[in-house]
C-alpha cells in the first residue's frame, strides 16, 4: 500500500514534470529552431484570374520560421492556408498589391481565421495602394470589410479586438521603407497595372531577400528593375506568353517572359520565380524558360499551391 507521504512526493514529481514540458514547449516555441531559414516563401495561390486548378494570388514570408507576412489573398488561398498547416497567431503584416478580385477576395477570411486562431487583440499592418477610380484606396478597402459600417463589422470584437493600422501607398516613385522591425525590412515602390494602382514589394531579413512583382505592364518595368536589385529570389507574376501568342488586350496588363528574362538579368536577382501562371503558361513551359533564358542565366521555377522555397 502507498503511504500518504510517499503519494504527496509522486504527485510532487508529476507536477514538476508536467512545468518543465510546459516551459521546454515555451521555450521552443521561442528559440529559432537550429538551420531555421531567414526567410521563407509558402505558395498559397499561384493562379491568376481563371478557375484552372490553382488558388488565386497569394503567399505567406515565414521570419524565422514563423508566419508574419500574408501577400495578397486571391481565391482559394484560405483553404492552401489550413492545407499549409501554419501557425498564423503571429500573422499581422498584411501587403497588398493591386484590388483586383483575384489578389483581395479572401482576405475576410483569412482575417477571421487569424482572429480564431489566437483570441486575442489583434492590430493588422495592412499596406496597398491608393485610390484610383474605380478603384477605392486600400483603407476604403478595409474600410468597406471591416469598417463601422463595414460588410462585416461583427468581425471588430468577435474573438478579442480585431483592428487595422492601414496606409495607402502612392506615387512611391523611389523604393520606401515601409517597415523596419527586428532586422525585417519591407520596403515598396508604386508599379504599374494599366488603370489598377500597384504596388511593388521587397522583403528583406538577416541577408535574404524575396521581391515580388505584382501584375505588372512595361510602365512598371524599371521601377521593379530598380527594387529588386540583388534579390534572391524574384516572384514574378507571369500569365502571359510573348508576343503575339497572348491575346493583345493582355499585353497593356501583363510582362512576357521575353521582358522577364531581361529585367531578371538587368536586376541581377539570384533566382525567378513564375507564378500567377495561366494555362496558356503551363502548357508552354519549355518555351517560356528557353525565351527566358535568352537573358537571364539563373535558375526558373514555375509556382504551385502549397509550393514552399527557402532563398
Ligand atoms: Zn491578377
Amino acid at each position: 500500500m502507498i503511504s500518504l507521504p510517499h503519494l504527496l512526493r509522486f504527485c510532487a514529481a508529476l507536477l514538476l514534470a508536467a512545468t518543465l514540458c510546459v516551459s521546454l514547449d515555451a521555450s521552443s516555441a521561442l528559440a529559432a529552431e537550429p538551420g531555421v531559414a531567414p526567410l521563407e516563401l509558402v505558395v498559397l495561390g499561384s493562379g491568376g484570374p481563371g478557375a484552372g486548378g490553382r488558388a488565386g494570388a497569394g503567399y505567406v514570408v515565414r521570419v524565422d520560421g514563423t508566419p508574419r507576412i500574408l501577400l495578397d489573398a486571391g481565391p482559394g488561398t484560405f483553404v492552401r492556408l489550413g492545407e499549409a498547416k501554419l501557425d498564423i497567431r503571429r500573422l499581422d503584416i498584411v501587403l497588398l498589391t493591386h484590388l483586383h478580385v483575384d489578389h483581395v477576395a479572401e482576405l475576410p477570411g483569412i482575417v477571421k481565421a487569424r482572429a480564431v486562431a489566437s483570441r486575442s487583440d489583434i492590430t493588422f499592418e495592412v499596406f496597398g495602394p491608393g485610390a484610383a477610380q474605380p478603384f477605392p484606396s486600400t483603407r476604403h478597402y478595409i474600410d468597406l470589410m471591416f469598417g463601422k459600417h463595414g460588410a462585416f463589422s461583427y468581425l471588430q470584437d468577435f474573438a478579442g479586438t480585431v483592428s487595422f493600422n492601414t496606409t495607402d501607398l502612392d506615387h512611391l516613385t523611389a523604393p520606401k521603407t515601409l517597415l523596419s522591425q527586428n532586422g525585417l525590412v519591407i520596403s515598396a515602390v508604386t508599379g504599374h497595372h494599366r488603370d489598377a494602382p500597384a504596388v511593388i514589394y521587397r522583403v528583406d531579413y538577416r541577408g535574404k531577400s524575396i521581391t515580388f512583382s505584382g501584375d505588372i505592364d512595361a510602365q512598371g518595368h524599371a521601377a521593379l528593375t530598380h527594387i529588386a536589385r540583388g534579390s534572391d529570389l524574384l516572384v514574378f507574376n507571369a500569365p502571359v506568353l510573348d508576343p503575339p501568342a497572348s491575346p493583345p488586350a493582355l499585353y497593356s496588363l501583363h510582362t512576357a517572359p521575353g521582358d522577364i528574362g531581361r529585367i531578371s538579368a538587368a536586376a541581377q536577382v539570384s533566382s525567378l520565380l513564375l507564378s500567377h501562371l495561366s494555362r496558356d503558361i503551363d502548357e508552354s513551359r519549355d518555351a517560356v524558360t528557353q525565351s527566358i533564358h535568352r537573358t537571364y542565366q539563373g535558375p526558373v521555377q514555375f509556382a504551385g499551391d502549397g509550393l514552399r522555397i527557402r532563398p
